[in-house]
């Protein structure tokens, strides 16, 4: 492979970038300062520095974001704050979020390059899980574990598919966590509408085998590890 597609795909910036940092001096490539854009690279063996720091070569780009509320799940908008505005410019270049999360919803989303990891993990027919912690205006009750199992009625053509709702406090106002394997517009929020109750507070906990890291505080970022992308797969 190139150096610059190296540096491209590895540190996700323009190849004028790539090439820019190589001009500089910036980059070696086993001890030796490299600036040239056509050098070949053999990821697997070679030691690619950046400012004397190894860099590993990526192809594809996954990070966890911890949304906060009050930010939209987009890439740009014209009056909101967006899930990008939390992550440095340099990182942003074609990542998209894995779905959505309503603008007062918090927790999990995750941001990729990867289009068909995205696609994979969206797609109707995979039932990926997603796990949700939520506070309720209402007593949560075996009832509406028993509705939620059963599927509701939420106004689509076909009742929501399965779902498990855990009570965690029942009282006037409950504490539950929910699993759904559709991704429908406003899902939670519309299920304890159909059983006459409302969402307070929603935030995401999980994907699939990806879980928040609650470490990150609200608005923070990091990379996923080697082996959350791997289990993602
Ligand atoms: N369900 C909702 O109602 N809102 C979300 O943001 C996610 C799931």
């Amino acid at each position: 492979m190139r150096m610059d597609k190296f540096l491209s795909q590895t540190l996700n910036v323009t190849r004028t970038e790539a090439k820019k940092m190589l001009k500089q001096g910036r980059i070696s490539k086993n001890e030796v300062v490299c600036k040239d854009g056509a050098e070949k690279v053999i990821p697997q063996t070679d030691v690619v520095c950046l400012d004397g720091t190894p860099i590993q070569y990526e192809q594809f780009h996954y990070l966890m974001l911890y949304k906060p509320a009050g930010c939209v799940t987009a890439t740009e908008d014209a009056h909101a704050k967006t899930v990008m505005d939390y992550i440095p410019a340099e990182r942003r270049r074609n990542l998209s979020p894995v779905g959505r999360l309503d603008k007062d919803t918090e927790g999990l989303l995750l941001l990729t390059d990867d289009g068909a990891l995205n696609h994979r993990l969206l797609a109707p027919g995979k039932h990926v899980p997603k796990t949700y912690y939520a506070k309720i205006d209402g007593t949560v009750t075996e009832r509406e574990v028993t509705l939620f199992a059963e599927g509701l009625e939420i106004g689509e053509k076909k009742p929501t598919a399965p779902a498990i709702l855990e009570i965690l406090h029942s009282a006037e106002q409950s504490e539950i966590r929910v699993t759904i394997t559709e991704g429908k517009f406003h899902q939670i929020k519309r299920m304890f509408h159909a059983v006459g109750m409302e969402v307070l507070y929603l935030k995401r906990l999980s994907m699939g085998t990806l879980q928040l890291d609650e470490t990150l505080a609200p608005g923070a970022w990091r990379k996923l590890t080697e082996s959350e992308i791997q289990q993602l797969k």
